[in-house]
């Protein structure tokens, strides 16, 4: 038998596989193209052949990777003090500021790492399928599960998942860009070439990692893995993703100014130390660098980084799959989510409802995908076999059809598309057996379905040697096509205004609908064409579905619209069926429609002006919603919208965000959206927003829990050096404390979880500057009560004990100041002092706990001691350290108070 005996793999090397007729592939490889391989070859051959993977290439040099974080501007700077230190004899400083260098760079060599492994584990996610056929089944499989002589279902949209050499085809036409820099579909075909052909010319093979862009087709797998072709090159799959986004563009662009400054600020010191002074010049540079080295915020990189990676995780676990890192933030924005119905908004559990003929309005029993359940007719049970246009209806919807149904224990599982699922399911109820018709009206060829055709077109042999050609689609579409009408037994006239009413009521029930019609073939018809399925068919009748919307989905939808975020519909469905279910939705205005030719009829203007008011668009193309995301956003909205076809590729890339489906759509949609919805559900895009906003809250508020340290130790500096008094924290000590804070404290808040009010407050602008009025202010604020803090406990240790002292108890009330601030920044404006507000963020109390034990350890530790001129604090001391911390807390606590009272202008929108 086919397919069960030998290994797949000719006696001797690979043969020249364009150069083979198709019998002779086939030969080669053991397989017959109407049945694929059974599951003993696939597991003989997987062990021989391996999985159907590429081995990764070797990462970029680990030391190049660890090199890299040396090229930054903070780095340079603390190396030029180093060298400065060093030069003034000062090696106990410069070590020490080459040891944070290091820890610095190792610190964002780690981070960045495990940001990466992060983002690759949630790209794993992705991972592609493949349809094959084994043991004459159509099965989906994980791509990498493929084996030579696999045979492969190919359709518009799908990356193929190996080398293959064509059997069978439909107007095939590839994207070999990955392969050869051509951007231009190529058309297959399926003869043998020349052995010696180029691989541009080897036109019956499609090679893995290319895009299908038109036709279908069927191929047999002839390499996997690395003996593909795209395995063979090298490199050309690195695609390194850099972690850098909008944001954190803006916050490179806003540290070289920040080290401008610092800069202009260090040398006006020494400048003012040596005139004004009279200092000497050595300990007038050590000054400058003390000033640079405190104003910069070390950390903040790494923090952001992580902050970053932590919020792609999350929302993986939420089933939002991120692809483009600036996503992550855009999602935060967003004005307008575009959703497609079918799927997203509802259910997309099809179960047949109504059976439309010319004679008959039947409705149908029965739930889920069980096949079982009565037809009634007004009430009144009825044989659907007795009646010839019910049954040819039902027939022709079983023929015209690629779903099948499965049994799992007591479950019924459509595999396929659900619409047709259901018909499979409608056939069965009526005592149809589905592969009893499809064995004796074997298919010859067919057209699959697509968004922008509307219709499926299958050729079918008849037991009585004719043969028959069954169409179905949506019925606007079909009802153009078809010339005449099935009326019992007996074909007569189309009463098209007739039918158009039937459409109409059944859609304004809410329920999906599908034409169904057929006709005869040609004697010995053997192919179809789209010209010949379009013409002159007999309507044999209407089938209605219900496809309820998602539980969650009415609730996402009302929670979008509290967060200030438009929903609107776009489907290929009929108008009144979507109408009724953005109804059913809660869209904000679901009683009135546009349909895609009435689109077309609008120039852009008016467009602009009816996209906005408009929520739900039926019948509308892929060509439409590019059009309306182009309208939308010059209005100025911020954009989501989903697709799943190959012809949504363009509207998904041009939305701010485009979002795929991960099981309905195509890999080519996938890989024009910058996120995939693992379960293809609009309540995952809402959860996905509210991480983009809870990500962009936590990153601005590592900025604000970090900077005002800074703010503190630059000026502390400044004003001694201005007054020329002895420096309250020296250059080593202020790097400890850059550290040990960002490192532990600041970490924390990347792990922080929503503010109540997230889905309540209006999108943030897209244009917001990455430092708002609110946040210099608390930068500001908070920066001067550390000021204060750590300069008058410097003063008073000064006034009691030695320098080592005054100077230990300045670093620990800045560093006790952070802890309790980081406590404060968990919230912008939500009081901190409740329970939750205290312990809400476990991982923040061991940060807390650690940052102490480190503080402990420089204080009481003699070797520190040394090392960082510091000396022990008695209990006393300790106390006003943390009372500094506790007054730094109430102050900011009753900051937060007053801009609540001040009353919802200044405490939201704008200010955050
Ligand atoms: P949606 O936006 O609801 O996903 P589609 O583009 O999938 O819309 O479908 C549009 C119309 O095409 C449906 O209303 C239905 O009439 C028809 N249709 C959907 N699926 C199929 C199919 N598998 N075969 C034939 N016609 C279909
Ligand atoms: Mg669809």
């Amino acid at each position: 038998m086919p397919g069960h005996d030998g290994s797949g793999r000719p006696a001797s090397g690979q043969p020249a596989w364009h150069a083979l007729s198709v019998p002779e592939l086939l030969d080669t490889l053991h397989v017959d193209p109407a049945v694929g391989l059974g599951e003993e070859a696939v597991s003989r051959r997987r062990q021989e052949h391996g999985p159907n993977r590429l081995t990764p290439r070797s990462e970029r040099h680990t030391l190049a990777r660890l090199l890299s974080q040396f090229d930054n501007l903070f780095i340079y700077l603390l190396l030029v003090a180093a060298t400065v230190t060093l030069l003034l004899g000062k090696w106990l400083d410069s070590a020490v500021i080459l040891a944070v260098v290091v820890v610095i760079a190792l610190i964002g060599f780690i981070q960045e790492g495990r940001a990466q492994r992060a983002l690759e584990a949630v790209r794993d996610m992705l991972a592609a399928t493949a349809r094959v056929l084994r043991d004459g089944e159509r099965r989906s499989v994980p791509a990498d599960a493929l084996v030579p002589g696999d045979v492969v279902i190919l359709e518009a949209g799908d990356r193929v998942p190996a080398d293959m050499r064509l059997v069978q085809m439909k107007s095939l036409q590839t994207q070999e860009a990955a392969l050869t820099g051509e951007s231009e579909p190529v058309d297959k075909q399926l003869e043998a070439v020349a052995a010696d052909a180029e691989l541009g010319e080897r036109s019956n093979l499609v090679f893995s990692g290319t895009l299908v862009t038109a036709g279908q087709a069927r191929g047999v797998v002839v390499a996997i893995g690395d003996a593909t072709q795209i395995g063979r090159i090298s490199g050309l799959l690195a695609e390194v993703e850099t972690l850098k986004t909008p944001l954190l563009r803006r916050l490179d662009a806003f540290t070289r100014k920040l080290s401008l400054a610092i800069l202009f600020v260090a040398v006006l010191a020494f400048s003012v130390g040596l005139l004004a002074w009279d200092r000497d010049w050595g300990e007038m540079f050590f000054a400058a660098v003390s000033i640079a080295v405190a104003a910069i915020p070390e950390g903040l990189p790494a923090v952001m980084t992580v902050t970053l990676a932590i919020g792609v995780q999350r929302m993986a676990k939420r089933n939002a799959v991120i692809r483009r890192l600036p996503a992550v933030e855009t999602l935060g924005s967003v004005t307008i989510i575009c959703s497609d119905k079918t799927g997203t908004l509802t259910r997309n559990e099809m179960t047949a409802r109504t059976v439309r003929t010319a004679e008959d309005d039947i409705e149908v029993e029965g739930v889920g995908y069980r096949p079982a359940g009565l037809f009634r007719v007004a009430g009144r049970e009825i044989e659907p076999g007795a009646r010839p246009a019910a049954i040819a209806l039902l027939r022709a919807g079983l023929l015209c059809n690629d779903a099948s149904l499965h049994r799992v224990k007591d479950e019924w599982r459509p595999e396929g598309d659900p619409t047709e699922a259901a018909l499979v399911v409608l056939a069965c109820k009526a005592g149809l057996d589905p592969q009893q018709e499809r064995g004796a009206r074997m298919r010859l060829d067919a057209i699959p379905f697509a968004a922008e055709r509307r219709y499926m077109a299958s050729l079918n042999r008849d037991p009585s040697d004719g043969g028959t050609i069954y169409v179905k689609g949506a019925p606007e579409r079909i009802l153009e096509m078809c010339r005449a009408e099935l009326r019992g037994a007996r074909i007569a006239e189309l009463d098209a205004a007739a039918w158009q009413h039937r459409i109409d009521e059944i859609a304004a029930r809410g329920q999906r609908l599908l034409a169904v019609a057929c006709k005869a073939a040609k004697p010995a018809q053997q192919t179809l064409s789209e010209d010949e399925a379009e013409r002159d068919l007999v309507l044999l009748g209407l089938v209605g579905f219900i496809d309820p919307p998602r539980e969650e989905a009415i609730e996402a939808v009302a929670s979008c619209q509290r967060a200030g975020i438009r929903v609107k519909m776009i489907t290929g469905d009929h108008m009144l069926t979507a109408r009724a279910i953005a109804a059913e939705l809660g869209l904000e205005n679901p009683d009135r429609a546009l349909r895609g030719r009435d689109l077309e009829r609008l120039d852009d203007d008016a467009l602009r002006i009816e996209a906005q008011q408009v929520d739900v668009f039926a019948r509308a193309s892929p060509e439409d919603k590019l059009r309306l995301v182009k309208a939308l956003q010059a209005q100025g909205a911020v954009i989501a919208m989903t697709g799943d076809g190959v012809n949504d590729a363009p509207a998904l890339k041009r939305a701010d965000i485009g979002i795929a489906m991960g099981r309905q759509g195509t890999d080519t949609a996938r890989e024009a959206a910058a996120m995939v919805l693992v379960d293809d559900n609009f309540a995952s895009i809402r959860r996905a927003v509210e991480e983009g906003r809870t990500v962009y809250d936590n990153l601005k508020k590592a900025i604000l829990f970090l900077l005002p340290t800074n703010v503190a130790e630059a000026l502390v500096i400044t004003i001694a050096i201005l007054a020329g008094r002895t420096l309250p924290i020296t250059p080593v000590q202020i790097l400890w404390i850059n550290m040990i804070t960002a490192v532990t404290l600041g970490i924390a808040l990347a792990w922080e979880r929503a503010e109540d009010d997230i889905m309540r407050r209006p999108p943030r602008h897209a244009d917001e500057p990455l430092l708002t009025g609110f946040m210099v202010w608390r930068i500001c604020f908070v920066g001067a009560l550390l000021l204060i803090g750590t300069g008058g406990l410097f003063v008073h240790g000064r006034e009691t004990g030695s320098l080592a002292v005054a100077r230990t108890m300045a670093v620990n009330a800045l560093v006790m100041g952070e802890v309790f601030y980081l406590l404060n920044a968990r919230f912008f404006h939500m009081p901190s002092w409740t329970p939750r507000g205290l312990a809400g963020n476990p991982l923040a109390l061991w940060m807390i706990a650690a940052c102490l034990g480190l503080q402990l350890f420089l204080t009481h530790v003699p070797f520190m001691n040394r090392l960082f001129e510091t000396a022990p604090l008695d209990a006393s001391q300790w106390a006003l350290c943390t009372a500094v911390g506790l007054a730094v807390f109430v102050l900011v606590e009753i900051e937060k108070a007053i801009f609540r009272a001040g009353g919802s202008k200044l405490a939201r929108g704008r200010t955050r």
